[in-house]
């Protein structure tokens, strides 16, 4: 039998009312749906407890005993339905609010109940509000063993009786109906080589685990099986495109590079810097494509190494371009790059949403002709209108603005896809981005330029005022200048507009003395510009602004970072904003002003904030905190995967695991030819078939 073809209505127990709603609240929509809509937690059901022992405190108890009698109260709305319990020890009461005819059309007095449910306070007495009771003996019970499996339901299932119990009743049902196992979908070799157990025993084990034993395994088992099928997937494609598709070859290290290195460096570049351009310079002349990540934290050179790179595009005939996800920062690398070709001849050029018609059309035409070698824009650049000559070397700076879409475009540039350098500094988890970027090569700039000093953090409340400008006032007086930023979630929110303007005017009036100035995204990018030149030039000595300085905005002067409201960032946002200081050779400080009613949570980000200027912990104590869903690295793109079981918190050694197995397969056949794989090869194209292949993109 087709499990994904059979109609979950024809499952006994379901019919067409329950197929519908099954269908449109869980999108269950067949046997196989149902068979791998997992329980999300367990109860330990072996233990028995007495009605003299309960208390309002327990999260659930578990009661063997009989229904005295069955009273119905109230009137419309608030009618309900008690029935009176005892096991000997005392008499609790069921209560039912909802279903009322049901529950006593069906349980009957005088019979043996194993009765289950949450403690509640009403009126001062204890009761149990709508209770799964089930015959002590009915074979679900026997079935479901020590441990308890409990499944999410929605408020329209309970109308129609779909609670975890009957969800759970369904599952049995489809064992009892399928005599024959499930298909394996991995091969023997596998399961071996993983320690697994088969499929058919873990998916009966997560939904019936007779011990924490043969949950774990069930568990195992499945997160691997999950993990296992979309590192096979990634890696399968990112073979066969390096294979089909090549790259350009960049034979030779030319003048420019080598005139740059040897004569316009201006300062000794970091080891860390070499040995990712010596990672970039290996895969460019090999003839496979490049798709590196280059992971450095905020202030670790990373532009440095994107415009040496760009320079071994030039030297072996091609353009190179690079997209910044803000017109700020588009204009400070044109700016920087500008700057370190200045004696090499190169034509650099700048093209953003608010360029001139006459610029973009003279652009564009001069990209066709070879006559420009490098641009830098933004989202501008991936225009159709915009073509090349002949694109070889890709950079996008500070990736996690980008959705996954967009940076696919960049593809489409060339016949031959260029080779694509995708820089953040925003560090993502090593699960993640073996996940999400799995076919990505990674090259990680570990190592700040010297005489850097550590940023330092303090974390005050915003009724210490006085102190956090009195200590502003010093670094102001020693020359140095200051951000202050506002968080501004929406740009258009109105109450926060309201703190970033009182908050400007309250500065000026602090500190009289000094020039203040003002960046939002509302301004024009003229006007934007104008202010933040004023900031870069050293007139302005305070500059307060939104988060639109974020990224990548560089002034090596300003040594404090002032944060309001830090706690309405996430902690991935604050390390980017505290890197904006700390660039220039004197002692920086971050300092994020919170309420001082914080949840424990918000505590903890402030906690890791002073404790550690590592991106990567930080990075890490971020996925911990807020799990993958909710990573500024896949807002964008969402969850591709859609996880059933596996956690990417959690989970890492499985997907080490997972990746390890799916590489050794796909190098010893990439194309899952041989016999032995065609069972890999089915559920690949099973799971994947409608899906984006998302390693074609990055
Ligand atoms: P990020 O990695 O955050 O993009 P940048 O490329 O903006 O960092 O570099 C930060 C600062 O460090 C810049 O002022 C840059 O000129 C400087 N810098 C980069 N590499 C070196 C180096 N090897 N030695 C000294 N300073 C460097
Ligand atoms: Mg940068």
């Amino acid at each position: 039998m087709n499990l994904a073809q059979q109609d979950i209505k024809f499952l006994p127990g379901v019919g067409e009312k329950r197929g519908e709603v099954l269908k449109q609240e869980l999108e269950i929509r067949s046997f196989e749906d149902l068979l791998y809509y997992f329980p999300y937690k367990y109860i330990d059901r072996s233990r028995m407890h007495r009605v003299c022992e309960i208390n309002a405190d327990m999260m659930y108890v578990q009661l063997k005993g009989r229904i005295l009698s069955f009273e119905t109260q109230g009137e419309g709305m608030s009618k309900r339905l008690t029935a009176k319990f005892t096991d000997g020890t005392g008499v609790i009461e069921l209560v039912w609010f909802k279903g009322l005819k049901f529950v006593t059309g069906k349980y009957l007095l005088n019979t043996e109940y194993i009765v289950f449910g949450k403690p509640n306070i009403f009126n001062n007495k204890i009761n149990l509000p709508h209770p799964d009771i089930d015959v002590y003996d009915e074979a679900v019970e026997k079935q479901a063993g020590a441990l308890q499996a409990f499944y999410n339901t929605t408020e329209k299932m309970k109308n129609q009786f779909l609670n975890s119990r009957m969800i759970q009743k369904l599952v049995y049902n489809l064992f009892t109906c399928l005599k024959a196992p499930f298909g394996e979908t991995l091969t023997p070799q596998i399961t071996q080589r993983a320690k697994v157990i088969s499929l058919n025993e873990a998916l009966y084990h997560i939904h019936f685990p007779k011990s924490q034993d043969l949950l774990r395994k069930a568990e195992y088992r499945l997160k691997f099986e999950e993990l296992f099928f979309i590192q096979l997937n990634i890696l399968r494609y990112s073979k066969l495109n390096s294979r089909k598709l090549g790259g350009f070859v960049f034979t030779k290290i030319g003048d420019y590079f080598n005139t740059f290195y040897n004569q316009n460096l201006p300062f000794e570049l970091t080891n860390a810097q070499k040995r990712v351009l010596k990672e970039i310079r290996e895969n460019v002349r090999t003839g496979h494509q490049m798709n590196r990540l280059v992971q450095g934290d905020v202030g670790s050179g990373k532009t440095l190494v994107a415009f040496m790179s760009m320079l071994m595009a030039l030297d072996n005939g091609y353009q190179a371009c690079m997209m910044a996800p803000t017109e700020i920062l588009a204009t400070q690398h044109y700016e920087t790059v500008h700057k370190l070709s200045e004696e090499l001849g190169i034509n650099v050029v700048l093209l953003t949403g608010s360029s001139k018609k006459a610029h973009r059309e003279k652009v564009h035409q001069q990209l066709l002709t070879g006559d420009i070698h490098i641009i830098i824009g933004t989202h501008a650049l991936l225009e159709d209108i915009v073509q090349f000559d002949n694109l070889g070397m890709a950079i996008i700076d500070e990736q996690h603005r980008f959705g996954v879409a967009q940076r696919a475009r960049l593809w489409a540039k060339n016949k031959r896809p260029p080779h694509i350098l995708v820089m953040t500094a925003t560090p993502i988890p090593r699960t993640l981005a073996m996940t999400l970027y799995g076919d990505l090569d990674v090259s990680v700039i570990d190592e700040l330029p010297p005489g850097r000093k550590p940023i330092q953090t303090l974390h005050q409340y915003d009724n210490r005022r006085g102190t956090l400008y009195s200590s502003i006032r010093k670094q102001l007086e020693l020359g140095r200048q200051v951000y202050i930023v506002y968080p501004l979630i929406q740009e258009s929110e109105k109450a926060d507009w309201k703190n970033l303007e009182e908050g400007f005017e309250h500065i000026q009036e602090v500190f009289p003395e000094y020039n203040v100035c003002m960046v939002h995204g509302k301004l024009k990018a003229k006007e934007k510009d104008a202010a933040m030149q004023l900031f870069v030039s050293g007139e302005a000595h305070i500059m307060v602004a939104t988060t639109v300085i974020e990224v990548g905005v560089n002034v090596p002067n300003a040594s404090v970072m002032v944060i309001e409201s830090a706690e309405r960032f996430g902690l991935s946002q604050l390390h980017q904003l505290r890197g904006r200081v700390g660039r220039g050779a004197d002692q920086s400080f971050c300092v994020l002003v919170t309420s001082h009613k914080l949840s424990e949570v918000t505590r903890k980000r402030m906690e890791i904030m002073v404790r550690t200027n590592d991106g990567f912990e930080i990075a890490e104590a971020d996925l911990k905190l807020r799990g993958p869903g909710d990573l500024e690295g896949t807002q964008q793109s969402g969850d591709p995967f859609n996880l059933k079981i596996a956690n990417l918190v959690h989970d890492g050694q499985v997907l080490q695991l997972a990746r390890d197995i799916a590489t050794e397969v796909v190098n010893d056949d990439p194309e899952l030819k041989s016999p032995s794989n065609l069972t890999l090869k089915n559920q690949l194209d099973k799971l994947f078939r409608k899906k984006v292949d998302w390693s074609l993109i990055s």
